[in-house]
């Protein structure tokens, strides 16, 4: 019997689609000792916050520095909170914690895993400075009701795009809504580096300012001495510059191949009992980080999956206040996000993935939950 395999992801088929671009620039940027700064690290910067609708660019060594340091400069330190989602890559919480504030989490709703204002309201308390917004998955979550009711409140707004490259709620794009926006290059993001990336997007020249600072050991921009505050290293490297600007002008593409891949699978599964596909907002362009559905029996699928031949993710297994690390921070229990914990599955999704293969992933879900699987593939 053969079993053709799914992977997760391929993203050595993205690098080998920018890497003739890439091999003379990086030849040269190592003979001449380009490794740190200069105009590569500029012109990938100005790219980005053009990209996102936004004035200023600052690239930092990853996402999570991205967080960090943009709360610092907005002014987050011990004895504020932030209110950030339940359901989200810890590093989001992370970065209130390491900033000397605690993070309070809000709930989500259950169709799309995005807060929302009543869950955000629910969660402000006196000590609240502002909200970090994930756009989790690629979805942006609802800027008008969110913003308006974080703006109402005096609050920060502040996003973490890290999974949504490119996304646009209405016609603006993510990164362009908060008082500044993060985002992480790591190489499975939407736009991923060859290794460590990250950014801050900002209208605010301050804002941009102190995060270049702290990112470069506080220096005040433009100077070499003279440490006005204790900072950190954290730099885009001009390598990564370069293989940025080069993907960047394959991203457009890139995200309508994923939306194309989640298009098939909404076609092929939307209709299918024991699992249920998340809601897209109609003003949202999802970039499709991830194509998430919700199953009773993930576990189960899970593993008759990884039989066939089919990778498949978890994201993520437990709310982020139900990790042992945010423990401390843990108020009340939060209904959806935990629910959804225990049923979300992430299917195979990239943007050189052929219509075969998605095909392959349908066709082998519905029959799994519809126990029609052939003999000995099954699990009881
Ligand atoms: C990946 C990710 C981050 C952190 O990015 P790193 O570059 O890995 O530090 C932050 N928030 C979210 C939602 C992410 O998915």
């Amino acid at each position: 019997m053969t079993v053709t395999t799914v992977p997760f992801t391929d993203l050595g088929a993205m690098a080998d689609e920018v890497w003739p671009d890439l091999a003379g620039p990086i030849a040269t940027a190592v003979s001449t000792a380009d490794f740190i700064g200069g105009s590569a690290v500029e012109r990938f910067e100005e790219e980005w916050a053009r990209y996102c609708g936004v004035a200023h660019g600052v690239g930092v060594a990853n996402g999570t520095d991205a967080l960090h340091l943009t709360l610092r400069a907005l002014g987050v330190g011990p004895g504020d909170e932030v209110v950030v989602p339940a359901s989200t890559f810890v590093a989001t919480a992370e970065a209130v914690v390491l900033a000397g504030a605690s993070p309070r989490f809000a709930d989500v709703d259950p169709r799309t895993l995005l807060m929302t204002p009543d869950s955000v309201e629910a969660a402000i308390t006196p000590r609240t400075q502002g909200v970090i917004v994930v756009h989790l998955y690629g979805q942006p979550a609802d800027m008008d009701e969110l913003g308006r009711a974080v703006r109402r409140r005096g609050l920060f707004l502040l996003e973490d795009a890290a999974q949504a490259h490119g996304a646009r709620w209405g016609d603006r794009p993510v990164g362009s809504f908060g008082d500044a926006a993060c985002f992480s290059f790591y190489p499975s993001k939407n736009l991923g580096a060859f290794g460590d990336g990250g950014a801050v997007v900002t209208g605010d020249a301050n804002i941009a300012r102190r995060v270049r600072s702290l990112g470069d050991h506080g220096r005040p921009v433009g100077a070499h001495h003279g440490h006005l505050v204790v900072g950190t290293t954290s730099r885009l490297d001009s390598l990564q510059a370069r293989v940025l600007s080069a993907k960047l002008r394959r991203l457009p593409a890139w995200t309508e191949a994923r939306r194309q891949v989640a298009a098939r699978y909404q076609e092929g599964l939307g209709d299918l009992p024991g699992l249920e596909l998340l809601d897209v907002h109609p003003s949202a362009h999802h970039v499709y980080h991830l194509f998430v559905v919700r199953v009773p029996k993930r576990d189960r699928l899970r593993a008759e999956l990884a039989l066939q031949g089919v990778q498949t993710g978890i994201h993520y297994p437990l709310a982020c206040h139900q990790e042992f690390a945010f423990s401390p921070f843990a108020s009340d229990r939060l209904p959806d996000a935990e629910a959804a914990a225990s049923e979300v599955l992430s299917l195979p999704l990239y943007p050189h993935m052929a219509p075969a293969q998605v095909d392959r992933v349908i066709d082998l879900i519905r029959s799994i939950l519809t126990e029609r699987v052939g003999a000995g593939a099954s699990i009881h």
